[in-house]
């Protein structure tokens, strides 16, 4: 390869075509072959933009002036998202997205999967989007604080900082949470109920969650507080009982200087402990600490898909690999002889047992452990045996030993849903070079505005 001489330094100006967009949603331009990364540019621009920090193999660079916008360009509809970096490309048409989204499913395959233009042609299906890609979001976090003038505010963190840009209306959460935050807002005010302050560590009110079960209309409410009680509690209550839906609501007693959120106590002051959700038909228990799908609109079309690839008949011993709080693991249930769901944290177990007890499911057996450690000692112990195994590892994807055990394992089929497409390749790779061939490739989108994108893809076993 040929050597880049580097020859851009900070405060250089350059002109750029951006091509592509990075892990983080930075536009990309390339000089020569070297790339510029570029927040806030969207393939499509020409920019001008001013190098920040050049390195020998690539460079950062600030967004100065569009010199021509890219033809996918919109007027974002919230107008804190460049502040906010949550939505990392809210300025692209949602349609403009999902053909990225798709590319970038396709070219992973490409050049990381080593699979052919062609195979991949033949395996994989259109992305399937939103129908609303706003407000899709069923739960939120948003800080406590004061601004300048001493007021209580809440919003969101600016992109990697911790001070607060009021916002009580993000426009991928549920129109509720305005409401419910105004009366919060409004009972601290008049009740004199201090936000908390990270530096001083004083004050009461840190975050509010919220969560909505789509499905059910049941809200919750839960504050976190550095303190062992809520002052003037009903005061809180009376505003909050009187939205629609509102089902609980909560304390999370967290007094540690640390960015962690929820705190381990929970305290209920008012309705339930928890609420419901629906995926699909099986219903699931929410409590503040519960792990659960954000976009269950869209989880259920990607566990729908799963659970079509897995192609049961009732007669199957299926294996959930990472299976969380078992959602696909209770999805797989109601079609499979037996389920085994694998999951590394104990609280997320614990809710899929009692998921499966809420829902009167039987033939559904959870293990806590690192897939790579419990799946081979049961197949070396007791010589498990599985017609069908579904993954849906983190971004990192699978372990090589989990790889070669399912490999050895042979089941029929292989369900593979990731949250990362280069790591999925690579896993396909392997799977396709131990006997499996790729049958199906679906992207899903469940993060509308972000460079997330979902995939689930089904495995035949080729030589018997
Ligand atoms: N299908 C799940 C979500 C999967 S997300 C659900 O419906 O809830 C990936 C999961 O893998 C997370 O819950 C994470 O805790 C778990 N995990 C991460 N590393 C793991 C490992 N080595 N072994 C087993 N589970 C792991």
């Amino acid at each position: 390869m040929k050597e880049i001489i580097q020859e851009y330094k900070k405060d250089m100006m350059v002109t750029l075509t951006i091509e592509d967009l990075g892990s983080d949603g930075e536009g990309i331009g390339k000089l020569d072959g070297y790339p510029f990364f570029v927040k806030d540019a969207l393939p499509g621009d020409v920019i001008e933009a001013k190098v920040m920090k050049a390195k020998k193999n690539y460079a950062y660079a600030r967004l100065i002036k569009i010199l021509e916008p890219s033809k996918d360009r919109i007027q974002p509809p919230c107008g804190c998202h460049k502040q906010c970096g949550g939505c990392q490309i809210q300025a692209l048409s949602y349609e403009a997205q999902l053909t990225y989204k798709e590319n970038k499913v396709k070219n992973h395959l490409l050049r990381i999967g080593g699979f052919l233009e062609r195979e991949i042609k033949q395996v994989m299906n259109p992305i399937i989007g939103m129908e609303e890609p706003f407000h899709y979001r069923n739960k939120a976090q948003f800080p406590f604080g004061l601004d300048k003038e001493g007021r209580i505010v809440t919003g969101f963190y600016a992109g990697r900082t911790h001070s607060i840009i009021p916002n009580t209306d993000c426009i991928l959460g549920v129109p509720e949470n305005q409401v419910i935050l105004e009366h919060i807002l409004d009972y601290m005010n008049t009740e004199q109920i201090k936000p908390y302050q990270e530096e001083t560590h004083q004050g009461l009110v840190r975050h509010a969650l919220i969560r909505k079960g789509f499905a059910t209309g049941e809200l919750m409410v839960c504050l976190v507080i550095n303190g062992g009680s809520l002052p003037k509690q009903e005061k809180l209550i009376e505003r909050l009982q009187t939205v629609p839906g509102m089902t609980s609501i909560s304390y999370s007693i967290n007094r540690e200087k640390t960015n962690v959120i929820m705190g381990d106590t929970i305290k209920t002051i008012w309705g339930s402990e928890s609420i419901r959700d629906f995926i699909g038909s099986v219903e699931f228990k929410i409590s503040p600490l519960s792990f659960y799908q954000v976009n269950p609109v869209q989880t259920e079309k990607l566990y729908s898909l799963a659970l079509e690839y897995a192609n049961l008949s009732g007669q199957e011993t299926v294996w959930d690999l990472y299976c969380g709080i078992g959602t696909i693991s209770l999805f797989l249930a109601q079609k499979a002889k037996q389920v085994y769901g694998v999951e590394i944290v104990p609280q997320a177990i614990e809710d899929a047992k009692e998921n499966a007890k809420i829902n009167h499911i039987t033939n559904a057996e959870f293990y806590v452990g690192k897939a790579e450690e419990v799946l081979p000692e049961q197949y070396e112990k007791h010589g498990v045996y599985a017609d069908v195994i579904v993954v849906d590892p983190p971004r990192k994807g699978c372990d090589e030993v989990t790889l070669q055990t399912m490999l050895t394992m042979k089941p029929k089929r292989i369900v593979y849903v990731s949250c990362d497409s280069a790591t999925l390749a690579r896993d396909l790779r392997i799977l396709c070079d131990g006997g499996y061939e790729l049958c199906e490739v679906t992207p899903v989108d469940q993060f509308g505005h972000t460079v997330h994108v979902e995939t689930v893809c089904c495995l035949q076993r080729v030589n018997m």
